[in-house]
């Protein structure tokens, strides 16, 4: 894999997944070619600004990205997870969806008060989510300087809300 273009080949997109109208970008693909996810994750790895801690991925494809980012970043992995999931005692932030809200938690403990949090996704949209993850990590006392994302869909803004948040925001295809 040489150049994003291959890498976006890799990525397949699904229509009317999970609703009628959307269009799913599909990364178990990506994940299943060896050279196509061994080359995002020396990718991400490169684009890191600075010493990090711990990366932090949001369940459950953000798992798989900040995973296997944590052993080349010398990094521990902290779970952003949907509100229930974790045994421990959470913290939590809702967001809001197009119809509703959602709420992301992850154990009040998981990270000591300035630790420095690459936070990762497989995917940013709207952004909400990734803007909730960046609240929680930071009620939490991290801090939170950069944000990855294998795919960015550009047109939704999410990437660009991010920034004017003042984070850097870095992402593979687009
Ligand atoms: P956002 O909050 O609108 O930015 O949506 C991003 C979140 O929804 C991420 O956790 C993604 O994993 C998931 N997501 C939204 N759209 C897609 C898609 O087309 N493919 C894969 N994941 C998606």
């Amino acid at each position: 894999v040489s150049a994003n273009d291959d890498l976006k080949a890799l990525i397949r997109t699904i229509p009317d997944f999970p609703k009628p109208g959307i269009m799913f970008r599909d990364i178990t693909t990506l994940l299943l070619d060896a050279e196509g996810f061994a080359a995002c994750i020396e990718r991400m790895a490169a684009a890191v600004n600075g010493p990090i801690d711990l990366v932090a991925g949001i369940e459950a494809r953000g798992f798989l990205f900040a995973a296997a980012l944590a052993a080349p970043l010398n990094a521990g992995v902290l779970l952003i997870r949907k509100d229930g999931k974790l045994p421990g005692a959470t913290i939590a932030e809702d967001y809001a969806l197009e119809y509703g809200t959602d709420r992301i938690a992850m154990h009040a403990d998981a990270c000591a008060p300035g630790a420095r949090v690459l936070l990762v996704d497989d995917l940013i949209a709207t952004g909400g989510t990734a803007r909730a993850a960046v609240r929680l990590l930071r009620k939490a006392g991290a801090i939170v300087s950069q944000v990855q994302f294998v795919v960015d869909l550009p047109e939704l803004g999410g990437a660009d809300a991010l920034r004017e948040d003042g984070l850097e925001v870095t992402s593979l295809v687009a």
